[in-house]
């Protein structure tokens, strides 16, 4: 195998999984995504290894190079934030890649949602609250299909995640309204979970807009919203006394 798309985590260079962190020590060439990979991830590359930075590349301009790099006989790593398969734009470059006949490899990384969950030490599945989790993003340059409407997402009222939307926090507030949650519904903005300057802002759907205004965060941050961050909840089943199962009978 000569190429790999690895997730770098959410920051903290820890949080690369350990096949991850033996594949860019052993790399030739790195292509990360440099708005957001945690550079101290880069710190045990080979001394010769190339390490270019996505930031200002187009996809033509990344196959081109993953491209050459593989004809020269080179090994190569693709590097993005958190896991690839969320907001990784992943996809259009696995398929230039068939194209040219090249195989890969995916390693999951850490999602920033779940660095998240950590960093408000949350459990985003609580009994008799909800169990089910949203990830999802209020449309920008990327348009969002109508049926997921933010709006209609809360409508369910199970706990959200919500991606590249901070910047916007009051077009999310009124649409989580609009859906269904109430003004007293708990919130957190979490900027850049798992890095050393990480920040956390809590409130409810009324307050965290004034609350934010004054806090600097900008736009490496994840917005949770849901009971789940709330205190009231049922124990699990599963460590219940009175419940047996396969491993505790
Ligand atoms: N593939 C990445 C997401 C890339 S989209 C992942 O799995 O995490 C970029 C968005 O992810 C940012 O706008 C922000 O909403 C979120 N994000 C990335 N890193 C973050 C971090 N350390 N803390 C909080 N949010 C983060």
């Amino acid at each position: 195998m000569q190429v790999y798309f690895i997730g770098a985590g959410p920051g903290d260079p820890e949080l690369i999984t350990v096949k991850g962190a033996r594949l860019v020590k052993e790399a030739d060439m790195i292509i990360y995504t440099g708005s957001l990979v945690n550079p101290a991830v880069l710190n045990k590359v080979k001394p010769d290894a190339a390490v270019y930075n996505s930031a200002s590349m187009t996809l033509d301009e990344v196959v081109a190079m993953i491209v050459s790099a593989v004809e020269a006989g080179k090994m190569v790593v693709r590097l993005h934030t958190g896991d690839p398969s969320i907001y990784g734009a992943i996809k259009e470059q696995m398929d230039a890649l068939d194209a040219h006949g090249i195989i890969y490899e995916v390693v999951p990384g850490v999602s920033s949602f779940l660095a998240t969950a950590a960093a408000l030490k949350c459990e985003y599945t609580l009994p008799e609250v909800t169990q089910s989790v949203i990830i999802t993003r209020l449309e920008g340059r990327t348009p969002v299909p109508e049926q997921e409407r933010l709006a209609a997402l809360a409508s369910h009222g199970c706990t959200m995640c919500i991606f590249l939307s901070v910047h916007m926090l009051d077009g999310v507030i009124s649409e989580l309204l609009r859906g269904g949650y109430s003004e007293d519904t708990p919130i957190a903005v979490v900027e850049k979970a798992s890095w050393p300057e990480e920040k956390i802002v809590r409130g409810t759907l009324a307050t965290i807009a004034d609350k934010l205004k004054n806090s600097g965060v900008d736009r490496t941050a994840m917005i949770v919203v849901g009971r789940c961050l709330g205190s009231n909840y049922a124990l699990s089943r599963l460590y219940h006394p009175e419940f047996k199962h396969m491993y505790r009978r």
